[in-house]
C-alpha cells in the first residue's frame, strides 16, 4: 500500500433550500404529488423565457464565502447539451467558465482541501420505473427546475477516510449556514467522486475513474476503497487503467464499468442567449458576510474555549446548528455547560434518536431542560428523577415544575423521612449488612440503591449514603 498513491477529488450537488425554482415561480418543495409543480418553463415548453431566482445566487455566495472562495463579481449562464427523458429541454442551464465562487478550501482534519470552484445549474426531472412489470417509466418534472448547486474538489483528498470526512464537514457547514438541508435519502445532497492511483515513485498522474450512484457517505468511502484496491491490483499485474466511469452496486458492494472515454458526452456548451451574464455588487457580498454570522469552526473552538469544554462534548455539541443553539439556550437560564451538555449528550439525544426527532422538532424547550438541570443541581429532585421527568414530558414538552408538582417528585430532604426507609432496608437486607461490616465496601452500594429505590427516586444518594454509613455503625 505504501508503494502506492490515491488522489481523489469529489463532485458535490446540493439542492438549495430555496421557495422557487432556479428560472420560474413554481414552488420547490418536496414530496408534492407527481407533476403538480410545474409550468412551461420547467417543462421546457416553446417560448417560455427562464427568469433567475436571486435568492439562489445569494445562498451560491452564501457558500463560496463560507468556503474560503473568490466570489466572482461577473457571471454567465450557459446551456449544456445532451438528451434525457428527464430532461424537457434537451439542455440544461449550468455554468461553465465564470462560476459563481472558485478557488477556496475547507478544513478537514487540519489539511485545506482545495475547492475548484461553485457553480449553478437547474436539476433535472425524475424518472420513476415500475419495477414489477418493466413495462413503463414515467417522468416526474415537479424536480425540474430546483436550484442546484455543484461543488468541485480540487484532486486533494488523499484516501477514501478522509473523502467521507470532508463529506462530513461540508454537510455540517452548508447546513449551519442554511443553504441546504442536505438530506441525501431525499436527494438534496448527491455525490460523485474520481479517483486516481499511482505508484509514487512514478512522475506521471494516474489514470483518473470516475464513481456514480453513491448514496450515502459511507458509500462513497467503500466506493472509493474498492475501485482504490481494484486499480492497485491492475498496476500490480501492469494492466492499463482505462479512463471511465464506474457505478456503485450498493448490494453488490462492486462498482461496475458504465462507459469508457470514447463515449463521453460533447455538451457543446455555449452561453444562454435568453439570461443576460449576472452582475454582483460588492454591496451585496459584504451584506451576505455579515448573515453568515458564526462558522461551525469558529463556534466549536468558542465553546472549548469560553466553557472549557473537551473537544470531544463540542464536537458533539456543534454538529448540527439547532444542538449548539439548544445548548446556549439552556446555559443563559443555567450557567453550568458540563452538567447542561452532560444532559444534552447523554439524555436528551438519545430520546431524540429513539423517537426519530430532528433537534429543531424537539418539544422540550432549552429552557424546561435548563429548568430540570437546575432543580438536580439545587437537590429539589434527584437525578433519576430528573431522567424520569424528561422522558414524560419528551413528547408533550409539559412544563416540568408543574410536572413535578403533579407526580410529587421533590426530593426528600427530612432527615427522619429518609431515616425510617433505611431502616425497612436495614431489617430486609441483612446480609448486605453483614458483607458491609466484614469488609465488603460494595455492599454499602447495594443498599443505597434499594434506599433510592424505595424512596420512588425522591432520596438524595449522597445524604442516604451518609445516614446508612451512621446508622449501621451506630
Ligand atoms: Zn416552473
Amino acid at each position: 500500500m505504501d508503494e502506492f498513491q490515491t488522489v481523489i477529488g469529489l463532485e458535490v450537488h446540493v439542492e438549495l433550500l430555496t421557495d422557487s425554482k432556479m428560472f420560474c415561480g413554481c414552488c420547490a418543495k418536496f414530496g408534492a404529488k407527481p407533476n403538480t409543480q410545474v409550468c412551461p418553463v420547467c417543462l421546457g415548453l416553446p417560448g417560455s423565457l427562464p427568469v433567475v431566482n436571486e435568492k439562489a445566487i445569494e445562498l451560491a455566495i452564501r457558500t463560496g464565502i463560507a468556503l474560503n472562495c473568490k466570489i466572482n463579481h461577473e457571471f454567465v449562464f450557459v446551456r449544456k447539451s445532451y438528451f434525457y427523458p428527464d430532461l424537457p429541454k434537451n439542455f440544461q442551464i449550468s455554468q461553465y467558465r465564470n462560476p459563481v465562487a472558485e478557488d477556496g478550501y475547507l478544513t478537514v482534519d487540519g489539511k485545506n482541501i482545495g475547492i475548484a470552484r461553485i457553480h449553478l445549474e437547474e436539476d433535472t426531472g425524475k424518472l420513476v420505473h415500475d419495477e414489477q412489470t418493466g413495462m413503463w417509466s414515467a417522468v416526474d418534472f415537479n424536480r425540474s427546475g430546483i436550484p442546484l448547486m455543484e461543488i468541485v474538489t480540487k484532486p486533494e483528498i488523499s484516501s477514501p477516510q478522509e473523502a467521507e470526512n470532508f463529506l462530513q464537514k461540508l454537510k455540517r457547514l452548508i447546513s449551519y449556514i442554511g443553504v441546504s438541508d442536505c438530506i441525501m435519502e431525499e436527494g438534496s445532497l448527491r455525490c460523485d467522486a474520481n479517483i486516481s492511483v499511482k505508484r509514487k515513485m512514478d512522475l506521471k498522474l494516474g489514470t483518473k475513474v470516475e464513481l456514480k450512484n453513491m448514496n450515502s457517505f459511507r458509500s462513497v468511502r467503500r466506493a472509493l476503497s474498492y475501485e482504490e484496491q481494484r486499480i492497485i491490483e491492475m498496476l500490480k499485474e501492469d494492466k492499463t487503467v482505462e479512463q471511465e466511469t464506474r457505478l456503485w452496486n450498493e448490494t453488490l458492494q462492486i462498482t461496475e464499468g458504465m462507459r469508457t472515454k470514447e463515449e463521453a458526452h460533447d455538451y457543446r456548451y455555449f452561453p444562454e442567449p435568453d439570461l443576460l451574464p449576472f452582475k454582483i455588487e460588492h454591496d451585496l457580498i459584504e451584506r451576505i458576510k455579515v448573515q453568515i454570522g458564526e462558522l461551525p469552526d469558529e463556534r466549536e473552538k468558542r465553546f472549548q474555549k469560553e466553557y472549557l469544554l473537551s473537544s470531544y462534548d463540542t464536537a458533539i455539541l456543534t454538529a448540527e446548528k439547532e444542538i449548539a443553539d439548544y445548548f446556549e439556550k439552556a446555559l443563559s437560564l443555567h450557567n453550568k455547560p458540563k452538567q447542561i451538555a452532560n444532559w444534552i449528550q447523554t439524555e436528551l439525544l438519545g430520546l431524540l434518536k429513539e423517537h426519530h426527532i430532528k433537534p429543531g422538532d424537539c418539544k422540550v424547550s432549552p429552557e424546561s431542560l435548563a429548568r430540570i438541570v437546575k432543580m438536580v443541581d439545587q437537590g429539589t429532585i434527584s437525578s433519576a428523577a430528573g431522567k424520569t421527568i424528561l422522558k414524560e414530558i419528551f413528547l408533550t414538552g409539559q412544563d416540568p415544575e408543574i410536572f413535578v408538582k403533579e407526580k410529587n417528585l421533590t426530593q426528600i430532604t427530612d432527615t427522619a423521612e429518609i431515616e425510617k426507609i433505611i431502616l425497612q432496608v436495614i431489617q430486609q437486607n441483612q446480609k448486605a449488612v453483614i458483607d458491609y461490616k466484614t469488609g465488603k465496601p460494595q455492599a454499602l452500594g447495594f443498599l443505597v440503591g434499594q434506599v433510592i429505590k424505595q424512596s420512588k427516586n425522591k432520596a438524595n444518594p449522597v445524604q442516604v449514603k451518609q445516614l446508612l454509613q451512621k446508622m449501621i455503625n451506630e
